[in-house]
């Protein structure tokens, strides 16, 4: 019977494990700025407080609650910005949550055009669900940018200059980023993750992701030569100070696996053999959330086989 019962146990704490709730933590990257980390490595929440009011950039529906009973605990300040780093629902999805700030709602044009297109109907599907993993969307509604841009946008807002930039089709079907030389930090949307395998871009079940452009991205921002301490990520821990090392890795991690799913071209191998054998490479080994490389490894294999790179 005590055999029994400890069996059970053991059962309801990997159910409660596997299905333990979300959590947005805040992490310090400088005086002022503070990224929201999930804590289960979907998409982070990044938090400027300034004397004037707060910026915030990406909110998914599910816990941007959290994101906002975070700011109100660090200053009684309302929420005046927020921007979405790209149309995905883990970035794009939650500025609902802030509605009683009356925020100035700021993204890219092409990322408009996507919400407009694809999430807003998967938006209302899960508003429409039974299936408790939306519990989250019911009585909410998405809600849409107030201003959308292309090419450069410089806000000044609290003595400080956010200099954002619609970096072009890399990750989704354009990344904005978000440079405050004041506080010598980028935002990078999903442009970098860290410590985790990169997700395809993806706006209810569309995928974007272009290896190239990603690549291209990265190498026009470190060509930029900024004085950042801090890019901060979308996905994964923030590394403080780490500064340009991390766009390298980030590129480094493009280039070895696509090589490395290339020799296996080379080899004869078939996308479904690739997908079976794939070896990840002892440096990027320690990453997370593997089962993302499987929209990789076909995204490798039909650009490679395509245009070769
Ligand atoms: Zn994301």
């Amino acid at each position: 019977m005590r055999g029994k019962i400890l069996v059970l146990l053991a059962l309801w704490l990997l159910t409660a494990g596997a299905s333990a709730p979300v959590r947005m933590t805040p992490v310090k990257i400088t005086d002022g700025v503070y990224m929201f980390q999930h804590s289960q490595g979907s998409g982070n929440s990044t938090v400027v407080i300034t004397n004037d009011g707060v910026l915030v950039l990406d909110f998914h529906i599910d816990n941007a609650d959290q994101t906002l009973a975070g700011i109100r605990k660090l200053t009684d300040k309302k929420v005046k910005y927020l921007i979405s780093s790209h149309s995905a629902g883990d970035h794009a999805s939650g500025a609902w949550h802030f509605r009683e700030d009356k925020p100035i709602y700021i993204a890219t044009r092409n990322q408009i055009h996507d919400l407009r297109m694809q999430e807003l109907e998967e938006f209302n599907e899960r508003k429409n669900s039974n299936d408790p993993r939306y519990a989250g969307y019911k009585a909410r509604e998405l809600v849409f940018p107030d201003l959308g841009f292309d090419g450069n946008m410089t806000l000044y807002f609290g003595g400080l200059t956010f200099q954002i930039t619609a970096e072009g089709r890399g990750h989704s079907t354009g990344d904005l980023t978000v440079y405050i030389p004041q506080k010598r930090v980028m935002l990078m949307g999903d442009l970098l993750d860290t410590e985790i395998h990169p997700g395809q871009g993806e706006s209810a079940g569309v995928f974007f992701s272009n290896v190239k452009g990603w690549i291209q991205i990265l190498d026009n921002i470190m060509a930029r030569n900024l004085p950042v301490d801090t890019y901060v990520p979308g996905h994964g821990p923030a590394h403080i100070g780490r500064g340009v090392k991390d766009l390298e890795e980030q590129k480094r991690y493009f280039v070895v696996m696509r090589d490395e799913v290339a020799k296996m071209i080379a080899a004869g191998k078939s996308l479904d053999q690739i997908e079976k054998e794939f070896k990840i490479p002892q440096e990027f080994a320690h990453y997370t959330r593997p089962a993302r490389l499987r929209q990789f490894y076909k995204l490798f294999y039909n650009q490679l086989m395509e245009t070769g790179y």
